[in-house]
């Protein structure tokens, strides 16, 4: 918590003193905060972060999103952890903006209020049956097996023996790589034990994955197929690679021309003998689901490509397929939801902004001391240090602002904490998430894990009521 304030004004015996509010604890929502302590454009100003988070625990994606056997990649954690430790700092955990604090209160009490809430949900394929048991967002799946508390009541049928997964992102492969990989090499990381023993009971053997243009517009990282094919026990195989055998890696550059090379080299080799497969298939759409009360089969069209203005898109041939599947994960992009209060562009499902700046609606018009950062600013793509830039970006508008913008006096920070307190919000300060963050190594130890995280909010409050007792 907070050092003792030396005034509780806008100005300090330091100069002109800064509040910021920032709404979402994953990578945008710390790089953010990060750039905002670190800056020395402005040394008569001293800022000072609120980290809200609706989750009692910190760090988003990477704990709920990035793939339990990428544990290096969770290091990034550890850095996050000791931003929020700067005494300028405090994390409002288990505060959902927009419920137990409004927009309007945010811009009533901080000077500046940023929203790095990332992209919540999934996008949709819009395809007859899409809906039925057995059709499910790769999202959810992601959720499920990072014991992310929204989604560890979810259920999926893995007595199927092949699985169609539709898109050829990264969530794709790391979809594939948890449903294939032998269960016993996730044993040791921090996946929920429910999904790690469903996935010891898994029949699958089989997963496609389906992309509706060619190898060389694949979305995945070269090392992120490459992982696949060095699964123990699976085989990676191209499904009518006539079309990738054709392409002309020199025609392209960087990732796309990794990827043709690697993926003409699957083509060119003898298939490996193992019991597991993983079947990618591209220039193919689905275009419905069909079975009788849950999925049995993707219906598939087969595409060729265009081109028009320098993109290429996929178009239907009217060539269809049935491909037998018990299991399919749409797994083509998280969608932004919107905020309420906070001007939201619908169509492409980001927070109306100009280089961070929130926007009254999608084409301008400013809107003063109001910004955003991270996916839900730029849409859902790029890696976790992409938000670096990102975050940057965002916090040289907002010190740019402090010179020319408007002023605002900022509430005290006994404020926010007294009207959270007085609507009984059970606030998770970083101390409590300390706790719980030694507590789930604790119990990860004990079964020879990383970590084992609590399944649900309630189960970590009642962790932090127990400690308190
Ligand atoms: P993504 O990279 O945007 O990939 C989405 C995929 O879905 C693309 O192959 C896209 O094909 C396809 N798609 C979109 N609409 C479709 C439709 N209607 N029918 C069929 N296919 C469709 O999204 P993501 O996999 O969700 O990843 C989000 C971001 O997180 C990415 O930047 C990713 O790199 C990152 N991420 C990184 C890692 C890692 O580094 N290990 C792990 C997970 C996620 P088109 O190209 O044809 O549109």
């Amino acid at each position: 918590m907070l050092a003792s304030w030396e005034m509780s004004g806008a100005t300090t015996s330091r100069g002109r003193r800064l509040r910021v509010a920032v709404v979402g604890a994953g990578p945008a929502g710390f790089y953010t905060t990060d750039y905002l302590l670190r800056q020395r454009e402005l040394p008569d100003v001293s800022i000072e972060v609120d980290l809200f988070e609706r989750l009692p625990t910190p760090h988003g994606l990477v704990r709920s999103g990035v793939a339990p056997d990428h544990q290096s990649i969770k290091k990034v954690t550890k850095a996050f952890d000791r931003i929020v430790s700067d005494a300028r700092t405090r994390y409002f955990g288990n505060v959902a903006v927009g419920k137990d604090l409004t927009h309007a209160e945010l811009m009533q009490h901080y000077d500046q209020v940023v929203y790095t809430t990332g992209a919540a949900t999934d996008r949709k394929l819009g395809v007859p049956g899409e809906e039925l048991p057995g059709s499910h967002a790769a999202t959810a799946f992601v959720g499920w097996y990072n014991g992310h508390p929204d989604f560890t009541e979810a259920r999926f049928d893995l007595s199927a023996q092949r699985v169609v997964i539709v898109g050829l992102g990264n969530v794709a492969m790391d979809v594939a790589r948890v449903l294939i990989q032998l269960p016993a090499s996730l044993a040791a990381t921090d996946i929920a034990d429910y999904a790690l023993a469903a996935l010891r009971q898994s029949q699958v053997r089989e997963v496609v994955l389906l992309g509706r243009r060619s190898a060389a517009e694949a979305a995945f990282s070269p090392r992120e197929i490459q992982d696949i094919d060095e699964l123990e026990g699976v085989t990676l195989s191209i499904d009518q690679a006539e079309s990738t055998l054709a392409l002309d890696a020199a025609a392209f550059s960087g990732d796309a021309r990794k990827n043709i090379e690697f993926l003409q080299a699957v083509a060119r080799r003898p298939e490996r003998e193992a019991t597991r497969r993983v079947r990618l298939r591209f220039l193919s759409s689905p275009v419905a689901l069909e079975g009788t009360g849950k999925v049995d089969r993707v219906k598939l069209e087969r595409n060729r490509l265009q081109e028009r203005d320098g993109h290429t898109s996929a178009v239907g041939t009217g060539d269809y397929e049935l491909l037998k599947a018990g299991l399919v994960f749409r797994s083509i992009g998280y969608f932004g939801t919107p905020l309420p209060g906070v001007p939201f562009d619908a169509a492409s499902g980001v927070i109306c902004n100009e280089h961070g700046r929130v926007t009254e609606t999608a084409s301008g018009g400013i809107v003063p001391r109001l910004y955003t950062a991270g996916w839900i600013k730029r849409g859902p793509v790029g890696l976790i240090g992409t938000n670096k830039t990102d975050a940057k970006e965002t916090v040289d508008k907002m010190l740019a602002d402090l010179e020319s913008g408007p002023r605002h006096n900022a509430s005290p920070p006994e404020v926010v904490t007294h009207l959270l307190n007085d609507r009984g919000v059970r606030v998770i300060s970083q101390a409590d998430w300390r706790r719980l963050d030694e507590l789930e190594i604790a119990a990860g130890a004990k079964r020879g894990k990383v970590r084992e995280k609590f399944a649900s909010v309630a189960s970590m409050l009642q962790a932090l009521d127990a400690i308190r007792a």
